[in-house]
C-alpha cells in the first residue's frame, strides 16, 4: 500500500509523530493508501518553509515572471493530468469520466489565472488634493492557507492555488483527511517546474489536528476555505484571533425553480445534471426542485425515469453511472438525512435504499433519491444533504416560487427555467443567490465568480479579481510641492 508524507520545502517529509491514518476507497471500503497524520510540528515546519520562500524571492519576482511560472505549470498539468487521475478516483469515489473530465481542463485554470495576472499594474488614483500624486501599487500578503474539500480537491485548489501564488504569496495547503493523495501528486508536479521549493506546502491530516494550527500560526497572512458551513465558521474563528482575512465558499441548498411554461426536455436535462452528477457532492448543486403546479406530476415522472435508468459500477470503469458516494461518515449522514424525510412526511418516489453493484458490493452506493412533498419545515428542505437526493415542492406563481427560493439559510446558485425571457430577469434579480442560471445548469468559468449570500459564505473566487483578491493595495502619495507650514504664526 502506497504511503504519502507532507509536501514541504519541495520534498516529502515525514510527519513529526511519526503517525498514519488510511484513506479508505469508497468503492471497496478497504484501505488503498497511508497518508501522514499532520499536527501543529508539521503545520509550523511547513509555515517557515513558505514564509522562507517568500522571503526569498517569490514575493519580490514581477507579476510577469510569476505569471511565466504558472503557465509552466499549466503546459506541465497540460501533458500530464493522467497521472494524476487515479489517486482522487480512489480517495474520494468519482467516477472516472467525470475526472478525466474535470483534470483535462486543470491547466486552463492556471492559464487564465495567470493572463489575467499580467494586466495588473500600479495606476494612478483620483485625487482631489492640489500638487500631489497618489498611485495604487499592489503587493502579496506572505502565507496564504489554503484548505480544501473532498469532492473536487484539485480543481477547487486550482481556483485558490492559481491566484494566491501567482499574486506572490506562498501557500500551504490542507487538503481533505479524505482526499489528500491527488493534493500531494500534483504538488510533486509543481515541484518540477520553476516555481520555488517552499512556494506549495501540502500538510495532511484532520481539520483540528492540521488545519486549525496553520490558519492560527503567527506566519498565516490569509486564508481561504472551501467546505462546510460548520468548518468554515470555526476557520473564520480561528483566523479572526490573528485579524488574518478569509475566503470562505460554504455549502448551498440551491433551489431550481421550473415554471410551466419551461422546455422541459432542456430542464430535465439541467435538473439531472444539477443533483446526479458526482451524486449531488457537488457545492451548486440543485437540490431543491421547484415546480409550478400544472406540470408537477409530468416534471417528477420524467426526471423519475431518467434518474432511474442510470447504472452503478465501479467509477473506474468509464461506463459508470453512479459512482459511491465519498466516505462512509458521509454516507451514513445521508441515509439519516433520507430517514429523517421520510419519518417527516415526504414521498421517497425514487432510490432511498442504498443498492451496491455486484462487482462492488462493499461500495457506499445510493441510487438517485427524489422526494416529492418536501416542505420547509422539513430538515430536508432546509439542510445540504451533499448527495443525490432531490426534494420536490410545488408552487402557483412567480411571487411564491421566488419566497420559497428564497427560504433557506443558504444562498450559493439558483436554476430559473422559463421561456418568459422578462420573468426570468425579474426572478433572477429577486433571488437571493451568488450565482443564477437561466435556462442552463451548473457552468463554471475562470472568467465568472463564484461564491455565496447568506451561509453559504463570503467572499469570491474566480472571476476579473481573482488576482487581486490575494493582493493588499498600498497607497502611494507623492507630492510635487512644498509641504505647507501647518502651524503658522504671523
Ligand atoms: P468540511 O468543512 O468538513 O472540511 C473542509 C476542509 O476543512 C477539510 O480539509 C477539513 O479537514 C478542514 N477543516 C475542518 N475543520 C477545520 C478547522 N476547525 N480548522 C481548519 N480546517 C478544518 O467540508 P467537506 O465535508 O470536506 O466538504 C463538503 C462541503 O464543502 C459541503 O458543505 C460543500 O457544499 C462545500 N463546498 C463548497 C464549495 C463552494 O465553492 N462553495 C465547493 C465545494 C464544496
Amino acid at each position: 500500500m502506497k504511503t504519502y508524507d507532507h509536501f514541504i520545502d519541495g520534498q516529502s517529509r515525514k510527519p513529526e509523530s511519526g503517525d498514519y491514518f488510511d484513506s479508505i476507497d469508497p468503492a471497496t471500503d478497504r484501505a488503498w493508501c497511508r497518508v501522514a497524520r499532520g499536527n501543529a510540528a508539521d503545520a509550523d515546519t511547513a509555515m517557515r518553509a513558505a514564509q522562507a520562500a517568500f522571503d526569498g524571492g517569490w514575493g519580490r519576482l514581477s507579476m510577469r515572471d510569476r505569471a511565466d511560472c504558472l503557465i509552466e505549470l499549466a503546459d506541465r498539468l497540460e501533458r500530464d493530468w493522467e497521472s494524476l487521475v487515479e489517486a482522487e478516483v480512489c480517495d474520494n469515489g468519482k467516477r472516472i469520466a467525470e475526472v478525466r473530465a474535470q483534470f483535462a481542463g486543470l491547466h486552463g485554470w492556471y492559464r487564465y489565472t495567470a493572463e489575467q495576472a499580467k494586466k495588473i499594474e500600479p495606476h494612478r488614483l483620483d485625487n482631489r488634493i492640489p500638487g500631489v500624486d497618489n498611485t495604487a501599487h499592489y503587493r502579496p500578503y506572505g502565507v496564504v492557507v489554503a484548505i480544501t474539500p473532498w469532492n473536487s480537491p484539485l480543481m477547487i485548489l486550482a481556483w485558490k492555488l492559481g491566484p494566491a501564488l501567482v499574486a506572490g504569496n506562498t501557500v500551504v495547503i490542507k487538503p481533505s483527511e479524505y482526499t489528500s493523495a491527488s493534493t500531494l501528486e500534483f504538488a510533486a508536479l509543481c515541484a518540477q517546474t520553476a516555481i520555488p521549493a517552499g512556494a506549495v506546502n501540502v500538510v495532511t491530516g484532520y481539520g483540528l489536528e492540521a488545519g486549525e494550527p496553520l490558519v492560527r500560526h503567527p506566519l498565516s497572512r490569509r486564508v481561504t476555505f472551501t467546505g462546510s458551513d460548520i468548518g468554515g465558521q470555526k476557520v473564520a474563528e480561528a483566523a479572526a484571533a490573528g485579524i488574518v482575512p478569509v475566503t470562505l465558499e460554504l455549502g448551498g441548498k440551491s433551489p431550481q425553480i421550473l415554471f410551466a411554461d419551461a422546455d422541459l426536455d432542456n430542464a430535465v436535462n439541467g435538473i439531472l445534471s444539477g443533483i446526479f452528477l458526482s451524486n449531488g457532492q457537488t457545492c451548486v448543486a440543485g437540490s431543491r426542485l421547484l415546480v409550478e403546479e400544472s406540470i408537477h406530476d409530468e416534471a417528477v415522472e420524467r426526471i423519475v425515469a431518467r434518474a432511474g435508468a442510470l447504472k452503478a459500477g465501479d467509477p473506474l470503469d468509464p461506463a459508470t453511472e453512479i459512482a459511491p458516494l465519498a466516505n462512509r461518515a458521509h454516507f451514513d449522514k445521508v441515509l439519516g438525512m433520507i430517514a429523517d424525510a421520510r419519518s417527516a412526511g415526504a414521498h421517497c418516489v425514487l432510490g432511498g435504499k442504498p443498492v451496491a453493484p455486484a462487482e462492488r458490493p462493499h461500495g457506499y452506493y445510493l441510487p438517485p433519491t427524489v422526494f416529492t412533498g418536501v416542505t420547509p419545515e422539513m430538515s430536508l428542505w432546509r439542510e445540504e444533504v451533499f448527495g443525490p437526493v432531490l426534494a420536490v415542492t410545488r408552487f402557483s406563481g412567480e411571487a411564491e416560487a421566488i419566497r420559497l427560493a428564497n427560504d433557506s439559510d443558504y444562498g450559493l446558485a439558483a436554476g430559473i427555467w422559463t421561456s418568459d425571457e422578462r420573468r426570468a430577469e425579474r426572478v433572477a434579480d429577486a433571488v437571493e443567490a451568488g450565482t443564477v442560471y437561466i435556462n442552463h445548469y451548473r457552468s463554471v468559468d475562470p472568467g465568472s465568480p463564484i461564491g455565496g449570500f447568506r451561509r453559504s459564505g463570503y467572499g469570491r473566487e474566480l472571476g476579473p479579481d481573482a488576482v487581486r483578491d490575494f493582493l493588499q493595495v498600498k497607497s502611494v502619495w507623492r507630492g510635487s510641492a512644498a509641504c505647507t507650514d501647518p502651524f503658522p504664526r504671523d
